[in-house]
């Protein structure tokens, strides 16, 4: 010890102490003793003058400011550990402010995933890269990564400490109650006043080893329960790794999920994202949960990745809506924020459409036609249901309840580009198209509603004969399209209409690869319907007097709906919230993004409509809905020469099948009431025996003609169909290489 520093702490001088409690405070020096390297030192508490003896250096560790009034180098040689100290503090703290809390593991030099949510205005996705070699310490000790900082602090203290270091920086960390480090935690040895300052240096070196193999012990327990945590998790989650990226990730987030107090906007096309949760036999296989919904408009999908190293990251993308709604939103919820503005439209004179896209098992019968309470469907909480009750509820408000409205409701189903009655044991039906564009389902039963509990009935019966006949796995509810319609109509003629579409399984659109002809005809069928649709929609938000409804089944019967000022339009991208799903996940949220991005009202600008509109002329050319992220661009172009004549072969096919059905259905007519009527007059007792002759034999002629017709149609058919089979033959063949 420098003699000279006694200069400093000479009596009188007030300077501050640390309490065997940690407690820091001033205190008057009363008394230097040079033998003993210490000081005497009195304050006054609670009225009471209390005293204490302090090693010297322990009064210089705590009064830094002591030791810089002695000139730099003599410091240095003095204080042989401080500037370590210091150096190692300040190490550590940086160090560990990269201790990602994932917010630092961002890219785009956005620092934090809120940020970048409230940064995502205008366009809608962007990705955040998290990587998992961090945050263990924390995670295993439970720790909340929000408090993460003034806990790192706490916990880094200690493990690193050394007695100068906690001392300096003591102010800073040790508040009031002293964080629990007390004088008793100290080495005794280091407190005995009794050694030479040379002895308690080396003790101080001595501490220091003690403390390190301390933290050394602490380490290799803390690995210890890591590496038993994990093999806990590694047996039971097979994507364990992720499934903690997630948890870590999603504790830096305030969620703030929709609540019902939230304001109800006005969208003329409303596009959305319900997550569903995951399922028993989804928890049972400890399917890894991969959506976050942040707040009311943002949905997080936290994509699994890998390095060429092995090493696993998450590419975390976010997407914005109009609205999201997480795992516990209820139907009515989602309802209220959706469905439900569109219903006065309808009393307007208007038009709205309501759709739920996504992926099979996704939630969207469960969201329109109502929930599952163990096998049987409740038809009262879907959204067919809360609509019509909503319905009945404006008729019976003064305004409408005078005039004189009626309404109607109608069930049908779109498969394979046909259309089949639900209220009407799945008739068959014809659609067809006037002169004016008008198109009309030729047959499809209105039946006429007075109460919410008629149609919750109509709801069962369509729900019943939708999926009559089918086997779980062999659903073909997945692959059609159902459609609930409440028809307002004022003494027989049309006020309004309301269309509310349970959507094929956006994956059946990349059936197009499979073996058999059925599977690819339906999936294509599907993937043209979806494509169409996102078109039209995209039509009615751009106010375009061009909608290419007649692209499929499904716009062409819905074409009224997409035109004219009135028409509104709402999508509800549904999701199943598994990692397994997660391809088809970003799928679905890709198509629902293009539909929203499209509006004009959302800010983008002409040349990314220009683009998109190219993109969405190739996609309608060549691509496929349900292959959308499962092709890459160069296996796209390789494939644009087979897709292309794989998608001609399949319009040949639907236009030649319909001809060809359409004249055998006019042959059989023909057929019986002629025969009926020649067999009526040779029944006869006198009829005209030349007459009959002549009709007869024109009669067989012209048959034999229509019958030749049919044949060449049924040859064009097939000639077709093996163009089809080529094509997607091909497809395959390409695919697999
Ligand atoms: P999709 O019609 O899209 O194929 P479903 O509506 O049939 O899917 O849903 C698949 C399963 O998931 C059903 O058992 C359904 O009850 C359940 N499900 C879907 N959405 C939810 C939800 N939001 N909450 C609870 N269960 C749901
Ligand atoms: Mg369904």
């Amino acid at each position: 010890m420098d003699p000279r520093v006694y200069r400093y702490v000479c009596p009188g001088r007030v300077v501050n102490i640390q309490r065997s409690n940690g407690l820091i405070h001033k205190a008057t020096v009363k008394e230097v003793n040079l033998q003993q390297s210490s000081v005497s030192v009195e304050w006054c508490e609670a009225g009471v003058v209390k005293g204490k003896e302090i090693e010297i250096d322990d009064v210089i560790t705590i009064n830094p400011e002591l030791a810089e009034e002695l000139p730099t180098a003599e410091v240095k040689e003095n204080f042989p550990l401080q500037e370590n100290v210091t150096t190692q503090i300040q190490k550590r703290r940086s160090t560990l402010s990269k201790i990602p809390a994932p917010r630092e593991a961002v890219t785009s030099n956005v620092s934090a995933p809120e940020q970048k949510i409230a940064a995502v205005r205008g366009r809608s996705r962007m990705s955040v890269i998290t990587e998992s070699q961090h945050n263990l310490q924390e995670n295993e000790m439970g720790v909340d990564p929000r408090a993460s900082t003034q806990i790192r602090n706490n916990l880094a203290v200690p493990a690193g400490r050394t007695r100068a270091s906690r001392l300096r920086c003591a102010p800073e960390i040790v508040l009031p109650n002293g964080n629990g480090i007390t004088e008793d935690n100290l080495p005794s040895a280091r407190i005995s006043s009794s050694q030479s300052p040379v002895r308690r240096k080396s003790n101080i070196v001595k501490e220091m080893e003690k403390m390190k193999n301390r933290r050394e012990e602490k380490r290799a327990q803390l690995s210890e329960i890591r590496t038993k945590r994990a093999q806990e998790i590694d047996s039971s989650c097979p994507n364990w790794e992720f499934a903690r990226m997630i948890r870590e990730f999603r504790a830096t987030l305030d969620c703030q999920p929709i609540s019902i107090s939230d304001p109800i906007e006005e969208h003329r096309i409303c596009v959305c994202v319900r997550k569903r949760p995951l399922n028993k036999q989804e928890i049972n296989k400890k399917e890894c949960d991969v959506i976050t919904v942040p707040s009311k408009c943002v949905l997080l999908v936290h994509e699994p990745k890998q390095k060429v190293d092995l090493t696993k990251y998450l590419e975390t993308q976010t997407f914005r809506f109009d609205f999201s709604f997480d795992e516990c939103a209820s139907n009515e919820m989602v309802y209220r924020f959706t469905a439900r503005p569109l219903v006065q439209t309808i009393f307007e004179g208007g038009k709205a459409t309501c759709f739920a896209y996504g992926q099979t098992g996704s939630g969207k019968t469960h969201t329109m036609g109502g929930d599952f309470s163990g096998r049987a469907q409740n038809a009262s909480k879907g959204i067919y249901a809360f609509a019509s009750q909503d319905v009945f509820f404006l008729l019976s408000q003064p305004r409408y309840r005078s005039q004189d409205l009626d309404v109607y409701v109608t069930f049908f189903e779109i498969y394979n580009g046909k259309v089949f009655d639900l209220l009407n044991k799945k008739a068959k039906l014809r659609v067809l198209e006037d002169g004016k564009q008008q198109v009309q389902v030729v047959g499809l039963q209105e039946k006429q509603v007075s109460c919410s509990e008629d149609v919750i009935r109509m709801i069962e019966m369509g729900s019943a004969c939708r999926t009559s006949g089918q086997t779980f796995a062999n659903a073909s509810s997945s692959r059609s399209h159902a459609c609930f319609q409440i028809i307002l109509r004022q003494r027989g003629k049309l006020v309004g209409k309301f269309s509310l579409v349970d959507l094929a399984g956006n994956e059946r659109g990349a059936d197009t690869s499979s073996a058999d002809r059925q599977t690819r005809m339906e999936g294509a069928e599907i993937n043209k319907s979806l494509l169409a649709l996102k078109e039209c929609i995209r039509a009615l938000g751009q106010n375009k007097s061009h909608t290419p409804f007649r692209e499929s089944k499904l716009t062409q019967v819905l074409r009224d709906s997409f035109i004219g000022t009135n028409s509104r339009t709402c999508m509800i991208a549904m999701i199943s919230p598994g990692m397994s799903s997660c391809e088809y996940t970003l799928n679905t949220l890709r198509y629902a993004d293009r539909v929203k991005e499209l509006s004009p009202h959302n800010g983008g600008g002409e040349t990314q409509n220009q683009m998109e509109i190219e993109n969405e002329e190739t996609e309608m050319s060549g691509g496929n809905v349900g292959l959308q992220c499962s092709l890459s661009k160069d296996e796209e172009e390789d494939l644009s020469p087979h897709l292309f004549s794989f998608r001609e072969a399949m319009i040949q096919i639907g236009e030649r099948e319909e001809k060809v059905v359409e004249q055998l259905r006019e042959l059989r007519q023909k057929m019986t009431t002629e025969l009926d009527y020649l067999l009526g007059i040779a029944e006869q007792p006198d009829y005209d025996l030349e007459m009959f002759v002549s009709r007869a034999k024109y009669f067989i002629e012209e048959s034999s003609r229509n019958f030749l017709s049919a044949r060449e149609t049924l040859d064009a058919l097939e000639a077709a169909m093996q163009l089809e089979e080529q094509a997607s033959k091909k497809i395959r063949k390409q695919r697999h290489q």
